[in-house]
């Protein structure tokens, strides 16, 4: 028997089944609209209010602080472009992130800079960690965000957001924070964080794709990037994804509850993957940040082998995994992450993710380390130790 084994957990998550199970009513019979000012809408404002709770809750924000999105890629979106757009009535033109964020934020910093804004992106170490001597020297009083993922998708290095947030206030300018990986595997806690905009998403925490949040620090003003009624506190219109929304505050509230547990299942399975290479004996190379990385995050190069035709070979033996960023599979180009990172040429090349998640078991991701082995001694021609 020939099952397949899934480790792509940063690319998505399969839905938790409780969270299928919230979300059934408000597929059936409760279809109202949260606007409308019957009992049919008022069940479904219930239902948003409470999720908007729970979501809070996992976050240590006020519920009056979180704006529902259609998923990390729109909360990124608001975040920089409303801040920016709030900054520039205030005389700001200028915005800094890092050369390693996903494609979210780097996509639409190259819109702020068509639209007439300065964007700084700061460089990283070979670990992958933002260079804050780049960021001190960058940062102006015209600057009106510093965007700085919480962990990469990549490479899984964590930033040193504390004094990236303090740096950025001492300049007067915001500070956001892509923690889409990092939510539910780090202990987010918003009051604890000097951070200003925090996104989170739905399916990378065995949530339904399509919904995810933005959180906005009270007091914090952004320009609206969408038009229309006056959903989400007048800052983001648009009728409510309810079922979207009830099943992304049931799987935060799995998620904040299991964290623990989640991070150490991670661990035990990144940690298996490993011994089974170093017991091999096969040449391998870990990228990312030594110890402070994601726990459910192993990005690995296998020099003499190629990242296509390694995923290839993974896939037709039943092993789901990625080259880094979903985004750009499918297409020969070289990771943006590894290349900020400075690696050699053969580690760039060939580069693997796997990524751990819920139902992930140390047998089987033993079995995919074993299997990974032995594609490599192939690809390579090396011999079995
Ligand atoms: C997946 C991901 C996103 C995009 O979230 P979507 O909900 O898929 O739009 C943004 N940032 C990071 C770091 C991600 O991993």
């Amino acid at each position: 028997m020939n099952m397949a084994i899934y480790l792509d957990h940063a690319a998505s998550t399969p839905v938790h089944p409780e969270v299928r199970q919230a979300m059934l009513p408000y597929l059936d019979e409760y279809f109202g609209n949260p606007s409308s000012l019957h009992r049919f809408g008022r069940d479904a404002r219930q239902a948003v209010d409470e999720a908007r709770d729970k979501l809070a809750g996992a976050l240590g924000a006020e519920p009056g602080e979180i704006v529902f999105t259609s998923g990390g890629t729109e909360a990124d979106n608001f975040a920089l472009i409303g801040a920016a757009m709030a900054g520039r009535k205030r005389g700001k033109d200028h915005v800094i992130t890092s050369a390693v964020e996903h494609h979210a934020v780097l996509e639409t910093c190259r819109h702020l800079e068509r639209i007439g804004f300065r964007v700084t992106y700061l460089p990283v170490d070979e670990t992958g960690e933002v260079r804050l001597d780049a960021l001190r020297e960058a940062i102006d009083d015209r600057t009106a965000l510093v965007s700085v993922m919480y962990g990469n998708n990549e490479v899984g290095t964590l930033q040193p957001v504390e004094v990236i947030g303090e740096i950025a206030h001492g300049h007067g300018a915001l500070f956001h924070t892509d923690a889409v990986q990092a939510f539910g595997y780090e202990p987010l806690n918003v009051r604890e964080l000097p951070v200003d905009l925090l996104s989170v998403s739905s399916h990378k925490i065995n949530g339904p794709k399509g919904v995810g949040a933005l959180y906005v620090a009270k007091g914090v003003s952004l320009i609206p990037h969408m038009f229309g009624g006056s959903q989400e506190l007048r800052r983001r219109a648009g009728t409510e994804n309810v079922p979207g929304i009830v099943g992304f505050g049931k799987a935060a509230e799995i998620a904040a509850a299991s964290r623990r547990e989640h991070v150490e299942q991670a661990r035990r399975c990144r940690d298996a993957m490993i011994r089974v290479w170093e017991k091999e004996g096969i040449d391998f190379v870990v990228n990312g940040h030594p110890r402070r990385h994601l726990p459910h995050i192993l990005n690995v190069s296998f020099p003499g082998t190629e990242t296509e035709i390694l995923l290839m070979n993974l896939d037709l033996e039943g092993i789901a995994c990625s080259s880094g960023s979903a985004c750009t599979s499918g297409t020969l180009e070289v990771s943006h992450v590894l290349k900020a990172m400075n690696l050699p040429e053969e580690v760039l090349r060939s580069a693997v993710r796997f990524s751990f998640g819920r139902g992930n078991t140390v047998e089987e991701v033993t079995r995919a380390a074993e299997t990974t082995a032995r594609l490599v001694r192939r690809l390579t021609g090396q011999m079995a130790g």
